[in-house]
């Protein structure tokens, strides 16, 4: 538990004063969980540290307002949100709450989600999408193996190392292909246009056969998928900002 208190121009912040032996200097800490800890190495007076920390008064304000800032962030990401991406498409949501499950249910329209509680929103339409984007993804690859697959014929025997078909929580990637012959894919792929997502499961396929970003890889990606260039595009601005909304411990599983 803090003991001390530091003034502030507008306040004050709680801090504790942890002794170690292992640290070679004097060093602060602030963070959200912990809140402000004055480090002292051996040998350094509590004096000293609270003169050291009287000096990081700027840098400590700043930090407790960024704080801040990610708390209110957040708690916006969790509200029921009014409209969601999905298949690319700008489609609205009607949030009931209350009753004890949490559901969510496609109309072809609209989303309705059912949550006993609104700060359950987004975690639970996170889940929905994840879960859906599961049968969606491997379905997706299963048709762009197949024989009308507008890969280039000579990406095609690569296709029979594939050994598995992942739906993954990454932070920043949109889909990997191992060496062992596994394609992973964002979940997030089910906000995108469907167009995106063949061209992802496309440029992964590719990958089996030129595991590089070289000329002959872009030229195969190309071949496959013309809008290539436009999708990368998209997945650099409006793709980035799908990663930000959605990040990835709102999902529970
Ligand atoms: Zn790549």
């Amino acid at each position: 538990m803090p003991t001390h208190e530091l003034d502030l121009m507008h306040g004050s912040v709680p801090y504790t004063i942890r002794r170690s032996n292992r640290a070679k200097r004097l060093r602060i800490t602030l963070d959200e969980s912990q809140g402000l800890i004055l480090v002292l190495p051996r040998g350094i007076s509590e004096q000293e540290g609270q003169k050291f920390l009287a000096e990081k008064r700027d840098w400590i304000q700043r930090t407790l307002a960024r704080l801040d800032r990610q708390k209110i962030h957040r708690a916006d990401l969790l509200k029921p949100p009014a409209r969601v991406p999905f298949h690319g498409r700008d489609v609205p949501v009607t949030t009931r709450l209350g009753g004890d499950m949490s559901a969510v249910h496609w109309t072809g329209k609209e989303l309705l989600l059912f949550v006993p509680d609104p700060r359950h929103g987004r975690p639970v339409l996170a889940n929905w999408f994840r879960r859906r984007a599961t049968h969606f993804i491997p379905e997706k690859v299963k048709e762009l193996m197949s024989e009308d697959s507008p890969l280039p014929a000579s990406c095609r025997s690569a296709l029979g190392s594939v050994q598995r078909i992942q739906v993954r929580n990454q932070k920043t990637r949109w889909g990997s292909c191992s060496a062992r012959g596994t394609l992973s894919f964002n979940w997030r792929l089910i906000l995108t246009p469907d167009a995106v997502v063949e061209y992802i499961i496309l440029h992964e396929m590719i990958h089996l056969t030129h595991p590089h970003h070289q000329g002959a890889f872009w030229k195969a990606v190309l071949q496959a998928c013309p809008s290539a260039r436009k999708h990368t595009q998209w997945l650099r601005t409006e793709g980035a900002t799908l990663m930000r909304a959605w990040p990835p411990d709102l999902c529970l599983t």
